[in-house]
């Protein structure tokens, strides 16, 4: 299959992937929300029920005073009037009746009853005396049953549909009355749920395989509301939410798995388009000075290598080198840098043998013997003194420890000074890296910024040069960009090196020479 059919597959796959886990995610996201909102809906409903439910209490109440003990005779036509009245006004009071030995006596709605009626046992008596009738005939509305409230000497019939709640089709519930002290209930409305109550009352909210409950409790008259609704129903009534959700995580996880897709072809493309270009020698190297403080003579420059796209483009060399590494032909640049450096810059080196040349390695350019085989090709038979070259070495690096000691004590004994580069962003301490015969340390730009600022870290430079100087570490400080950088940098006293804009950008190799005359001018 060639390379583009297998890309246009792999891209394909990627895309068909990230569709179908993102209309996954986004399906499930809608459910999530879905149940959110089944549960927020059913907290709504028990709170607009418990409320209403003590707006009854505190009705029932007012009537309990106005008639135990009433102003009027027993049952006799004023004290009637004045029930039908109470009766008439308040909404879900069906009716009020007196009670006296355990008969209802008269009532607003059947007058006075000869023979009076007997009561029957109360289906549940509170601690505070109000006993409560449940699935009460009303003898004044054929085939309706009510719940009865009574305490001492007057009753009051709540209607039927006191608890009705509308606009809200998929929810059930089940009102009832708990004596606070046995916990014990009564169903007073509602319909039987397929959870004991007493469970969700005892949580406050309950989820089961297929369901939400929710509950909540007026405070007086212990009048408790659990609502109940369906996930299956939930879901049916939302339908159109979950299949938003489902296309825009599918869009979503389409458009993330095409740029995922773009960005590694594009890597996996400039991977190849390196390689070209190294096999090509179409790469090519600046040099940045680096000076000595506070004399600023030039002490070197460090090699830095360029390289544009097939395109044109000019790509970051962090960027380029990141994949060389990752895709494992990082040897192959540093072939090319140190091959291309000693040709340009060896004439230099060997007329100026107090200067030194820079070149950056990889941690992985330690592992194997390519690295020597190349120093002495390049270095060694092109008259260099090993003494002039500085391999930097990021003190990132990831290799094993024992591998990178051994390589670099070797190179140290053959000659090469060895420079931790970026020295400030990675774990190693200045002791230890004294052991390994390091002979210098770059400090990372980061810290020079702080120069002058009441940044934490700007304290930390002061100490690592005193450490340094201690342990007869060189120092060079990278990214020096402003004359007052430098200035506090000579004003240290220090015999440190330093490299950055402020004392020149990358340069040609042809442009080196003119550079140190203008220093050396200045
Ligand atoms: P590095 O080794 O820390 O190189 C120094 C970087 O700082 C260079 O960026 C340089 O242009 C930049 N720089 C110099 N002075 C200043 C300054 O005053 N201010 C600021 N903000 N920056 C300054 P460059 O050339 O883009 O290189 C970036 C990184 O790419 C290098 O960081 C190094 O890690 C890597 N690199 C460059 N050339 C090579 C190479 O030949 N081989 C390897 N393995 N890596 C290289
Ligand atoms: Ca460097
Ligand atoms: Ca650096």
């Amino acid at each position: 299959m060639s390379l583009k059919r297998r890309r246009r597959l792999w891209i394909t796959m990627l895309a068909f992937f990230g569709t179908a886990l993102g209309t996954l995610s986004g399906y499930w996201l809608g459910r999530v929300t879905v149940v959110g909102s089944i549960d927020t809906g059913l907290y709504d409903y028990t709170h607009e029920l418990s409320s209403r439910a003590n707006d009854y209490a505190h009705e029932f109440d007012g009537i309990w005073k106005i008639f135990n003990p009433s102003r009027f005779p027993f049952c006799s036509q004023e004290e009637i009037a004045e029930m039908q009245a109470i009766t008439f006004r308040l909404e879900q009071v069906k009716d009020i009746g007196r009670v006296r030995d355990d008969k209802l006596q008269c009532s607003s709605f059947l007058g006075r009853l000869d023979p009076p009626i007997q009561a029957r046992r109360p289906t549940m008596q509170l601690p505070n005396g109000i006993k409560i009738y449940t699935n009460v005939p009303l003898r004044f509305a054929a085939s309706s049953i009510g719940t009865v409230f009574e305490f001492e000497q007057v009753n009051v019939v709540l209607t039927p549909t006191a608890f009705n709640l509308s606009g809200h089709p998929h929810t059930r519930s089940m009102v009832l009355v708990v004596n606070p002290q046995t916990k014990q209930y009564v169903q007073i409305a509602g319909t039987k749920l397929d959870v004991d109550p007493a469970q969700v009352l005892a949580q406050g909210r309950l989820r089961t395989a297929g369901a939400l409950y929710n509950s909540h409790c007026s405070p007086d008259l212990g009048i408790c509301v659990v609502a109940t609704e369906t996930l299956q129903d939930g879901m049916d009534g939302a339908s159109s939410l979950l299949w938003e959700y489902s296309v825009l995580g599918g869009m979503a996880g389409l458009g993330l798995s095409l740029a995922i897709g773009q960005f590694y072809l594009q890597r996996l493309g400039l991977a190849q388009q390196l390689r070209r270009a190294l096999r090509k020698d179409a790469l090519r190297l600046v040099y940045q000075p680096i000076l000595r403080l506070p004399s600023r003579d030039c002490a070197g420059a460090e090699a830095l290598v360029r390289w544009s796209d097939e395109e044109g483009n000019p790509i970051a060399p962090d960027f380029f080198v990141r994949i060389a590494e990752d895709r494992g032909f990082i040897d192959e640049i540093t072939s090319f840098v140190i091959r291309r450096a000693t040709e340009e810059v060896g004439d230099i080196l060997r007329k100026c043998p107090e200067l030194t040349l820079s070149i950056n390695i990889s941690s992985s350019d330690l592992e194997g013997e390519d690295l020597h085989w190349l120093l002495e090709q390049h270095v060694l038979r092109a008259g260099i003194r090993p003494s002039q070259i500085a391999l930097e070495l990021t003190e990132r690096s990831t290799t094993d420890l024992t591998i990178l000691r051994d390589a670099i004590l070797r190179l140290h004994k053959d000659g090469y000074q060895i420079h931790i580069d970026d020295f400030g962003t990675g774990f190693s301490s200045l002791a230890y890296l004294h052991e390994l015969a390091v002979d210098a340390i770059k400090i990372d730009r980061t810290f020079t910024r702080t120069i002058g600022t009441d940044a934490i870290t700007a304290s930390i430079l002061p100490q690592i040069l005193n450490l340094a100087e201690s342990l007869q570490l060189e120092v060079i400080v990278e990214g020096v960009e402003t004359e007052a950088q430098a200035t506090y940098l000579c004003a240290t006293g220090k015999h440190i090196q330093a490299q950055g804009w402020c004392f020149g950008k990358p340069v040609s190799a042809h442009e080196l020479p003119k550079y140190r005359e203008q220093m050396k001018a200045s």
